[in-house]
């Protein structure tokens, strides 16, 4: 059977050379692996996240600030084994957990990776997706997986289709979350503040789409408890991601009324979590992907 490892069910025969949607071989390619200090205070704490940037995307969002790294050609081939090691080399290097940025279309090598370093890994694994999963594929990594930080975009089918192609998306985010939540529990933090375990889901508020917003914290709110998750709302949009043919919407900066209402609604929703500032807001925190950076050989 072919790849039906996202929503997109493309059956393509990626070991044998056939792409779908996503564009991405079967080989595992990442663009970057480094430690990370811009994600929330319990992912980065202290020391930085080991970020593995996995190159490609199912989701493929016309706001992407990673779309340097869509390209089938960017990035390093990675085996199996090969990244388990890199797992284990972010962690010699002190990295507070892995932290698996965008790796759906990768889940069964992934999945496999982790189980072949299980014993070794004494971090916790985080799955930074977004939020467009099929449950059928989340369940391969029960056991191997702590932390879920999944994205919830969109709660409207029509600003899901125009941004995303995806006009199933809050339907799947909606299962994808229950299931996350069932694997791995609700939040834990160790003494140091540091996320061991659960959930965190993200949200970007978009310009223009705060009526969304808000509808997306009253459906996260409908399928989990929220006491037991934390959010990360963010504020990070910027317009000089979207392309020429982007919506009209899409190409200035979030106001402040905007993000500041859907805080307030979901502070009123009992949301526990982090706020951005707007001092995070810029192109200055996307990392830079046109130098390679691995643990072993930072100069690739
Ligand atoms: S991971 Fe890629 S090939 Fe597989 S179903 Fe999704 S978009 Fe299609």
């Amino acid at each position: 059977m072919g790849c039906m490892l996202c929503p997109r069910q493309c059956n393509a025969d990626r070991d044998g050379g056939e792409v779908g949607y996503c564009a991405m071989p079967a080989e595992v390619r990442v663009a970057r692996a480094a430690l990370h200090p811009f994600e929330e205070p319990p992912i980065s704490g202290t020391r930085g996240s080991g970020t593995v940037f996995f190159v490609g995307c199912s989701l493929r969002c016309v706001f992407c600030q990673n779309s340097a790294i869509r390209s089938p050609d960017c990035g390093k081939a990675f085996s199996v084994t090969e990244l388990g090691e890199l797992f284990l080399a972010l962690q010699r290097e002190g990295a507070h957990n892995i932290n698996l940025v965008t790796p759906t279309h990768y889940a069964d090598k992934i999945a496999a990776a982790l189980a072949a370093v299980r014993e070794r890994l004494t971090i916790p694994v985080v799955y930074n997706c977004g939020g467009y999963e099929r449950v059928e594929t989340l369940q391969m990594l029960d056991g191997l997986v702590d932390i879920y930080l999944p994205d919830f975009k969109y709660s409207d089918a029509s600003l899901s289709g125009d941004y995303s192609a995806a006009p199933d998306y809050s339907a799947y985010a909606t299962a994808a979350l229950a299931e996350m939540l069932r694997q791995v529990g609700e939040v834990r933090l160790d003494e140091n503040g540091l996320m061991t375990r659960g959930v965190m889901v993200r949200h970007l508020v978009l310009p223009g789409s705060r009526k969304d917003s808000m509808a997306v914290l009253e459906l996260i709110a409908k399928t989990v408890p929220v006491s037991g998750i934390r959010l990360s709302l963010m504020r990070q949009y910027t317009p000089d991601f979207a392309p020429r043919s982007a919506p009209k919407s899409l190409k200035r900066r979030l106001t402040s009324f905007e993000y500041n209402s859907v805080m307030e609604h979901a502070i009123s929703l009992g949301f526990e979590g982090y706020f951005q500032t707007g001092e995070s807001v810029g192109t200055e925190y996307t990392p830079d992907f046109s130098a390679s950076v691995f643990p072993e050989n930072k100069d690739t």
